[in-house]
């Protein structure tokens, strides 16, 4: 036999038994953008590798070392998008759909980035994003955070997400902030994780972040980006919380939160889990007010946040350990000899016409009565429908009962049709 060939590593398949989950996640996800009027925005999964660069900044986990990037026939560089704003702007720039406008948009679709695959952290993962264009907040700083909120709500998850936020100020509160982290972090130069040394002059801030427990135990001494900040973004900062109150959305207030893109600034938030090990955080986002001007468009104020799929799947299948998601057939229609195939397809037809959205079966590739009653039961259908060659001279059909104790009956077809009804529609 031929050698098999595999995926790429850190890049699944979903396979039957697990789109049934992504199939109600999606559609829960398509809702909710629509409960709060975002539009869908659909944009190339290759863009050229200088929009990342621009935006994510050249000193990030992401451009640094996590980009899948290549150079085309024609010698252009081009990168499998790693993540959605950068993309959303550049499409709203170059269409006009930002220019002195205000927009709420939303996508979803893979993401690609080239780290150590392990639960939750995958090389192709998909992320639904919303983001707001034209508004300065914290109004829809709020109103993008209440999403999220709903959604886990939607799941029945909202006990297993908290949610944590920051200010990150303007960018001259940033850099003054900067400067008193280094000057405090050089006493330590030689005792810091070897990422944290290099951050300490190409992106400090970083250094906050930092997973090493030795360098979290330096940082507890290190002055607060919050002693730094300017008076408006404390005010908009101070806004968000009373926002939240009102709405009754709880959250933490984490002053080590600084996210890992250079382009967020004032509000940065993450929920995070503690059911899903390391690869805690559902989903993160924040306020990117230099982003549009950045690359290229008119300055124009924007927040949004980005969510993982597979972590919040993960997290679904975590809590409700029943297998809720998995989709089962409605009606197994049988076919027993030649004669009675070809009726047995018109009469799943007409049933698929009459109720729109019901799982018909038809049986194919004949097997006698046992074979049959067997996939039937497998299906998980709730009624097989036996049509043989005795049926069909009688107009008559028998509908047997496979998830219940009631005998079976005998229909003709406008009755047959009829009763399904019970069936599919519960
Ligand atoms: P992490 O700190 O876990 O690496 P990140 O800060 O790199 O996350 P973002 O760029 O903010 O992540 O992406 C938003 C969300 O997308 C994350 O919170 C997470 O749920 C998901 N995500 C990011 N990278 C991956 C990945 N490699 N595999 C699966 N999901 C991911
Ligand atoms: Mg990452």
């Amino acid at each position: 036999m031929a050698k098999t060939i595999q995926a790429i590593r850190g890049m699944n398949d979903c396979l039957p038994e697990q789109s049934g989950a992504w199939q109600l996640v999606e559609s829960h996800i398509r809702t909710l953008a629509a409960t709060y009027h975002y539009q869908e925005i659909r944009t190339p999964i290759v863009e050229s590798t200088d929009l990342f660069k621009r935006s994510i900044g050249e000193v990030t986990d992401i451009v640094e070392k996590e980009m899948y990037t290549f150079e085309d026939r024609n010698g252009d560089s081009l990168t499998l998008r790693p993540e959605g704003t950068a993309c959303c702007v550049r499409a709203g720039n170059q269409h006009g759909l930002l220019y002195n406008q205000q927009r709420r948009l939303w996508y979803m679709g893979p993401m690609f980035r080239h780290e150590r695959p392990q639960k939750g952290r995958y090389r192709q993962f998909h992320q639904f994003g919303a983001e707001a264009y034209g508004f300065e907040g914290p109004d829809i700083d709020a109103e993008i955070i209440a999403m999220g909120a709903r959604l886990w709500k939607a799941f029945g998850i909202e006990q297993s997400v908290t949610l944590q936020i920051n200010t990150l100020g303007d960018t001259a509160s940033r850099e003054r902030y900067k400067l008193a982290l280094v000057d405090y972090l050089t006493g330590f130069s030689d005792e810091l994780d070897e990422d944290s040394k290099r951050r300490l002059s190409s992106n400090p801030l970083r250094i906050l972040d930092t997973k090493s427990k030795e360098t979290q135990k330096i940082l507890e001494g290190a002055p607060t980006l919050f002693d730094y900040l300017d008076d408006a973004s404390k005010q908009h900062f101070s806004s968000l919380c009373e926002h939240l109150d009102a709405l009754d959305i709880e959250y933490e207030i984490n002053q080590k939160l600084v996210r890992g893109l250079d382009y967020y600034n004032r509000t940065v938030f993450e929920w995070v889990t503690n059911a899903l090990g390391a690869q805690g955080t559902i989903c993160a986002g924040g306020r990117y007010d230099g982003l549009v001007e950045q690359l290229g468009g008119k300055a124009t104020p924007a927040i949004g946040f980005a969510m993982g799929i597979e972590r919040l799947v993960l997290l679904m299948q975590e809590i409700n350990t029943d297998d809720s998601f998995a989709s089962s057939a409605d009606v197994y229609v049988t076919a027993l000899g030649d004669l009675a195939q070809l009726e047995a397809a018109t009469i799943a037809e007409q049933i698929r016409d009459k109720y729109e959205g019901s799982k018909v079966i038809l049986h194919c590739g004949g097997g006698n009565f046992k074979k049959q009653m067997k996939k039937a039961d497998a299906s998980g259908a709730k009624v097989a429908v036996i049509v043989g060659e005795n049926e069909v001279s009688a107009g008559e059909y028998g509908v047997k009962y496979l998830r219940e104790d009631t005998a079976q009956e005998t229909h003709n077809i406008p009755s047959l049709l009829e009763n399904l009804g019970k069936i599919i529609n519960n």
